[in-house]
């Protein structure tokens, strides 16, 4: 007897290569088709992802597990590439700012005892950060790898993800100091769905509102220009020396962030291939 369940499952979802060829299973038809074609084509799900995939050299980074971090300072741009990313290689992106003002909004005991530290443009402390994190990457759905935006940003933090996570790749995005603070400060953010804009780079259609929920679009207290000068000397101090820490582990990838967005993607992924 075939698991009902499982036929029940199958049919009409993603995985039901009828579907998948745009055709709905007939209600009345035994549902027994699907799992005899399912496993007739054991690869199905992997040959479909694989064809998603337009471009050859991408097929290459798509098909292996990818935990993969972003380095960067503030304004290079990694909020953006992660999100893009994420998409391209079906992982979640995990970004530990967005995770923290997520606690900020609800007013939980790590949001206030983060909030200070963000609005000043400090690093919230190493213990609060890292427990977050751990937390986060023990979600199923990072176990098929995941992007890390903002994390780590010091070396404790660092020496705490080699004991999480294997890490495949690093990615280091870098800038010029002044076109950083330009960057920072064009920032407009959608404090309901995370959208992130650009008024000169990626401005959304409508003046001050998300494209994606129609939201009023804000700037974050912390891109304001003097919070972000003192990101970006935080940056330089505590999270630069990273750099260094992943070059000798042959892990780190530096990627010249200045342009287009698409620019710097094909940049990101042309550093992942080799
Ligand atoms: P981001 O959106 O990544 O620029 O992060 C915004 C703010 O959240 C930072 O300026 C820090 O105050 C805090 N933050 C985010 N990630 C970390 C981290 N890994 N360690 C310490 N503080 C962090």
């Amino acid at each position: 007897m075939r698991n009902p369940v499982c036929i029940k499952q199958l049919r009409n979802s993603p995985y039901d290569p009828m579907c998948a060829r745009g055709l709905q299973v007939p209600a009345g038809r035994p549902a027994k088709n699907s799992v005899q074609q399912v496993r007739a084509q054991p690869n199905w799900a992997l040959r479909t992802l694989w064809r998603k995939v337009p471009n050859p050299f991408t097929r290459h980074i798509v098909s292996r597990p990818m935990r993969l971090i972003l380095l960067g300072p503030p304004g290079a741009g990694k909020g953006t590439q992660a999100v893009k990313l994420a998409e391209k290689l079906n992982v979640p992106h995990i970004s530990t700012g967005d995770l923290l003002r997520r606690n900020v909004v609800k007013k939980t005991k790590l949001g206030q005892q983060a909030q200070r530290h963000m609005v000043a443009g400090t690093l919230v402390p190493d213990d609060l950060v890292i427990e977050m994190t751990a937390k986060r990457l023990k979600e199923k759905d990072a176990r098929k790898g995941f992007i890390l935006d903002g994390f780590p940003r010091t070396l404790a933090q660092a020496k705490a993800l080699d004991d999480l996570s294997d890490i495949d790749e690093v990615v280091n995005l870098f800038l010029d100091p002044e076109d950083l603070v330009k960057r920072s400060t064009g920032r407009a953010v959608c404090p309901n769905c995370e959208a992130v804009y650009h008024v000169l780079t990626n401005p959304p259609k409508r003046k001050g509102v998300c494209d994606k929920c129609g939201s009023a679009l804000i700037q974050r207290e912390d891109d304001k220009e003097e919070v972000v000068r003192i990101r970006i000397k935080t940056y330089e101090e505590r999270t630069e020396p990273l750099r260094m820490y992943y070059k000798e582990r042959g892990l780190l990838r530096d990627v010249y962030a200045s342009g287009h967005i698409e620019e710097i993607y094909q940049r990101i992924l042309e550093a992942l291939r080799h």
